[in-house]
């Protein structure tokens, strides 16, 4: 069995190899040849924490294996991450135990690719403002990947706690392009291209301030209950997803779906515009909403590379197993 450690991974795994692998596993699940099984995320009762299990089957890459892990709201002053996750890998022909991979770095890097494979296929080619909502750990990996998509000249953010703009602000910085604070609805009505990134609970964006053309990546809404977006927005617009099941049930559709404002049969899987089955957005003046939820798949896709790249430069370590 292959070990590759979180640092070997963080080393190794790129913004565009994230982006080629998510793409590759969307398509796939359009197609359906890729399948999610049932996600476990349970309150465990002790320190606090919510541990579970992502899991699924890729068949047209192999990619066979679940990542396990949650939240310890503790680890912050044991000096290590909250968010712990590792991502196990099977030989989908025999079943052996093929990989263990470090899966916190992974999760930042195929959230991230999420949102830009959405801006790629969904935004308008000249979009050249970005809004930024949130300014949490997710949120960097968010921006630096959207930047490779679109030619942005500006970018507007805003936070709930203003002062945490600053990472967001160093990106910016490193990439030349003028950063400016601002509020929801300016930036709102400012920005061709959105993404959201919060723990929000309550609506952010508001429908009457997104104008047409806006493609908003909803990326922080993926438990039942969470919402960024008002849910009067989503039948205005085109609506994409990465897993509808997930979408109308953990993710930012669910509150119209509940609402009954929108059916299932309105979210596409982006995987469909992936592989040319779907138009995608059809016109400039409307409104493309990626509601993108996070699936085990994601997981596994990024991290099989993750391996084959660790292999190619020698930094897999083999154990007997
Ligand atoms: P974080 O805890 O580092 O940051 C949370 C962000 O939400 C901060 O910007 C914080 O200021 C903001 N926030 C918290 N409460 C808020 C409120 N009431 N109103 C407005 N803003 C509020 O978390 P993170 O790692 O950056 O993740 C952000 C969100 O993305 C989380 O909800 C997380 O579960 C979600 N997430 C989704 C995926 C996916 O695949 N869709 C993957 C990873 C994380």
């Amino acid at each position: 069995m292959l070990v590759v450690k979180e640092q070997t991974v963080k080393d190794l795994v790129t913004d565009e190899i994230a982006f080629e692998a998510v793409e590759a596993v969307f398509a796939a699940m359009a197609r359906g040849d890729a399948y999610n099984f049932p996600v476990v995320r349970e309150a465990i009762g002790y320190a606090d924490a919510l541990y579970g299990f992502k899991s699924g089957f890729d068949r047209s890459s192999l990619a066979l294996g679940l990542k396990s892990g949650g939240y310890w709201p503790g680890n912050a002053e044991r000096g290590l991450t909250n968010h712990q996750s590792t991502v196990v890998l099977f030989d989908a022909d025999t079943g052996r135990p093929k990989a263990l991979v470090g899966g916190n770095y992974l999760t930042a890097v195929r959230t991230a690719a999420a949102s830009a494979v959405s801006i790629y296929h969904l935004a308008r080619e000249e979009s050249s403002v970005l809004g930024m909502i949130g300014a949490g750990h997710q949120s960097t990996f968010q921006l630096r990947a959207a930047l490779k998509q679109r030619k942005f000249d500006r970018i507007i953010g805003w936070n709930i706690e203003p002062e945490r703009l600053s990472v967001l602000e160093e990106v910016a910085a490193e990439h030349g392009i003028p950063f400016q604070r601002a509020e929801l609805e300016i930036l709102c009505k400012q920005a061709d291209v959105i993404i959201t990134i919060t723990s929000c609970f309550s609506p952010l964006v508001m429908k009457n301030w997104v104008l047409p053309g806006t493609h908003i990546a909803c990326m922080g809404t993926d438990t039942k209950g969470k919402q960024e977006v008002e849910a009067g927005l989503m039948p205005q617009a085109k609506l994409f997803t990465d897993e509808v099941a997930q979408s109308i049930s953990i993710g930012e559709c669910q509150h119209a779906f509940e609402a009954g404002l929108i059916n299932q049969d309105d979210i596409t899987p982006v995987g469909a515009v992936i592989s040319g089955s779907h138009p995608g957005r059809s016109a400039a003046d409307e409104i493309t909403v990626f509601d993108g939820t996070g699936v085990g798949l994601q997981d596994l896709a990024v991290a099989s590379i993750a391996v084959e790249v660790a292999v190619k430069n020698g930094l897999a370590q083999e154990i007997d197993f």
